[in-house]
């Protein structure tokens, strides 16, 4: 490893990967020092929880083999970065420093913890990494009573999950409606019936309260009503936060994530960041895969002497569970600027929601095949004329 490297990428998910590879384009000379903080090559997290009960093997999901960094001579090292020093311009990583001209901070988010005592160990677990997956593979868990808590998109991929490998599952939702942030109440409902049709218990407004082991080690779970469940496993999927351990030490502003502006700059003008970790200027912290990919690539260039702005654009949500497609952009449910227009057809659904005759957002159900027409359909503004005669 060399003292100094004209980049730096703390951490290696699609976010840092991208930046990687759009310094290439631009600045084929510059040294690139890529930091990857996980058990293998950089890999497609997005799959972990939906290949989850198929199993996958441990490179089996690498986002590019290791020769594509061989040939592109993108150094690519393990460790954790822990510290950053914005004044020597200098990191310190397995116990060494070295100097950046740019930095560029790609931590992505870490798992919203509950408070226990428990942890993995106990059977308390938390789901981001693929080092996680296999933890639940190697300790094959079947047979078993496993509680979900979250009723967002992961939550539900792993209750499908985990019923396919043979346990029985219950999810637990502190909101009134499952997916409560991106479907209606009618998408919402088609999903409570596929899951419990799958004899997947369902607790809905329910908060835990405390959680203990009784005498045969099985956990209890209190809720605030005073009910109570038991079972063997317990897999949090709450939501995320921001990754910001390294940039708060070093006196970076933040908030919820790092603050950057529109270039994907932070308060320190030769250090940036992407993907997950990072906070626009309009609060928004995006938490999508493709959000985190065009980042990487937007402060990638701009390490490189370009100058491209990240402007938010809508992506959609999917949700594929038990052969049911659920799809949610942009979503205006009771926002009285817009009109809802509702068409429910043999086993689809869609809703669409419009805006001076034109389409500004989408909820659907079931319609996989026109999913990318309809994504690029809300992002063109389509006419509501053009929608209906199409889909009405
Ligand atoms: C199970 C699961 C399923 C998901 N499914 C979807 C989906 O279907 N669609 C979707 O759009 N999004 C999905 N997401 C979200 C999506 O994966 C993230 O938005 C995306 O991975 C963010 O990329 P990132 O590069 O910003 O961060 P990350 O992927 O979190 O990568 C950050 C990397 O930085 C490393 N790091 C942190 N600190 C340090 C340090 N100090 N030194 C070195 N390295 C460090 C971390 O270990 C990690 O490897 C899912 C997420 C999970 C966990």
């Amino acid at each position: 490893m060399l003292n100094f490297y004209d980049y730096i990428i703390i951490g290696a998910g699609i976010a840092g990967i991208s930046a990687a590879e759009t310094i290439l384009k631009y600045d084929n000379t510059g040294e690139i020092l890529l930091i990857n903080n996980e058990d293998r090559l950089p890999y497609k997290r997005t799959s972990i929880s939906k290949r989850l009960a198929a199993g996958f093997q441990k490179e089996e999901l690498a986002l590019k083999p290791a020769d594509w960094f061989n040939d592109f001579q993108i150094n690519l090292v393990n460790g954790k970065v822990n510290e950053i020093d914005p004044f020597s311009k200098s990191i310190l990583l397995n116990s060494k420093t070295i100097y950046w001209n740019k930095l560029i901070i790609c931590t992505g988010s870490k798992a919203t913890e509950i408070y226990s005592t428990f942890d993995q160990a106990n059977g308390l677990l938390y789901f981001r990494n693929a080092a996680d997956a296999d933890f639940i593979r190697e300790h094959n868990i079947v047979n078993e009573h496993i509680v979900i808590v979250g009723g967002g998109v992961q939550g539900i991929e792993l209750a499908e999950q985990m019923h396919v490998l043979g346990n029985k599952v219950s999810l637990i939702h502190h909101e009134q409606y499952l997916m409560n942030k991106h479907f209606d109440r009618f998408m919402s409902s088609h999903l409570l019936e596929i899951l419990q049709n799958k004899r997947i218990d369902i607790n809905l407004k329910s908060k835990i309260k405390s959680i203990q082991k009784s005498d045969n080690q099985q956990f209890i779970i209190e809720f605030e009503n005073s009910q109570s469940l038991f079972c063997d496993k317990i897999i949090v999927n709450i939501g995320t936060k921001p990754d910001l351990e390294i940039a708060l030490a070093a006196g970076l502003h933040t908030n919820k994530g790092i603050l950057v502006n529109k270039s994907l700059q932070t308060s320190h003008p030769d250090i940036y960041a992407a993907g997950d970790v990072s906070e626009h200027e309009n609060g928004l912290v995006t938490g999508l895969w493709h959000a985190a990919e065009k980042q990487g690539m937007i402060a990638g260039a701009n390490a490189a002497g370009q100058q491209f702005t990240f402007e938010k654009i809508n992506f959609r949500l999917k949700l594929n569970a038990f052969d049911q497609y659920y799809f949610s952009m942009n979503p205006q449910i009771n926002n009285p600027d817009f009109e809802s227009v509702v068409v429910n057809k043999e086993n689809k659904y869609y809703r669409f929601f419009f805006k001076n005759n034109t389409l500004h957002g989408l909820l659907m159900i079931n319609d996989k095949d026109n999913a990318k027409q309809l994504e690029q359909a809300v992002r063109e503004e389509k006419s509501k004329v053009e929608i209906l005669n199409k889909y009405g």
